[in-house]
């Protein structure tokens, strides 16, 4: 069993690490908490997971050639250093590249967590095949990729940040500090808080009051899921934000496909419906593009991260 792989993604809740082969075949997986603590904290945790999924391929960390690593941005990719992960402070200004490098005994290649996923989708996932794609993750934030002729598409290092289109002048404060950001409308965490906003306005029928704890976005997904006006609302309302943004993205780059990830896509129809009508009553001609559910779940980070080592020594 030669030509082995490892993909790690770094989240702020879990890391997942995936052991794949030349092929893109994957042997082995890992998936465990995010530890507490500093940057080495992180790092053991990072390489105790690597073993586990090595242990799961029924291989040895030896036996891998190169690894990739999804972390959250911004990054400075020249150094290999996260720069400010406010999701997962302990990390930012920490090498992470080469105390990976150093730990693993191999090369090891970054690159930011929705980067990762859309050379993921892109290469084993639901856009296979296809030279120009859109990835967008839908989670507690917002992040994309784009992948162009067939090569993720960097800019200057700091492409694809979706979640930081201006969907809505004087919106809602993001925490990137801009106003009415896609990611301050339609994110799991942006449905929390109009669901509270709407609740303490008087909003008083909904099953969101029903356990007294404050909304989450998955709280609101479920109570839209079950039927629940005011949440099913308050999804429509992002789903349509969302297909301002991707109306823009069609009129810019005219996609061939958007895959749409992350945790609140598991939604399917009811984000991806209103996305898809307010796309299509915004492009210049009425122009459209196939807009559909991720194919990589959860594995989507540590998948792309394998595509990212496989690239990385091909060079
Ligand atoms: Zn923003």
């Amino acid at each position: 069993m030669d030509g082995l792989y490892l993909g790690l993604d770094l989240g702020g809740t879990k890391v997942a690490v995936a052991v794949g082969d030349d092929e893109g075949n994957l042997r082995g997986k890992a998936v465990q908490p995010t530890p507490q603590g500093d940057g080495e904290a992180v790092l053991a945790g990072l390489l105790g997971a690597a073993d586990a999924a090595c242990r799961d391929a029924g291989c040895r960390l030896d036996q891998v050639k190169a690894a990739g690593v999804g972390a959250p941005g911004p990054l400075d990719l020249g150094r290999g250093i996260v720069l400010k992960a406010p999701n997962l402070p302990s990390v930012s200004g920490f090498p992470l590249r080469e105390k990976l490098a150093e730990g693993l005994k191999v090369p090891v290649f970054m690159d930011n967590d929705a980067n990762v996923a859309a050379l993921g989708e892109h290469r084993l996932g639901g856009g296979r095949g296809y030279r120009d794609l859109i990835y967008i993750t839908v989670s507690t934030g917002v992040g994309g990729g784009l992948i162009l002729g067939g090569q993720l598409y960097r800019g200057r290092g700091a492409a694809g940040e979706i979640g930081h289109l201006i969907v809505q002048i004087d919106g809602p404060l993001c925490s990137c500090g801009n106003h009415g950001c896609l990611e301050a409308v339609a994110s799991g965490t942006a449905m929390a808080k109009a669901a509270e906003a709407e609740l303490a306005a008087g909003e008083g029928k909904s099953s969101l009051l029903a356990n007294g704890r404050p909304a989450t976005g998955a709280t609101v997904g479920e109570a839209a899921q079950a039927g629940d006006p005011l949440a099913g609302k308050l999804v429509a309302r992002a789903g349509a934000f969302l297909g301002v943004a991707l109306a823009d993205l069609v009129n810019l780059l005219d996609p061939e496909l958007i895959l749409i990830g992350g945790g609140v896509s598991r939604l399917g129809d009811l984000l991806l419906d209103p996305a898809r009508a307010e796309m299509a009553g915004r492009t210049l001609g009425g122009r459209t593009c196939p807009v559909r559910v991720a194919a990589l779940g959860g594995m989507v980070g540590a998948v792309g991260a394998l595509v990212l080592a496989m690239d990385g020594l091909a060079g």
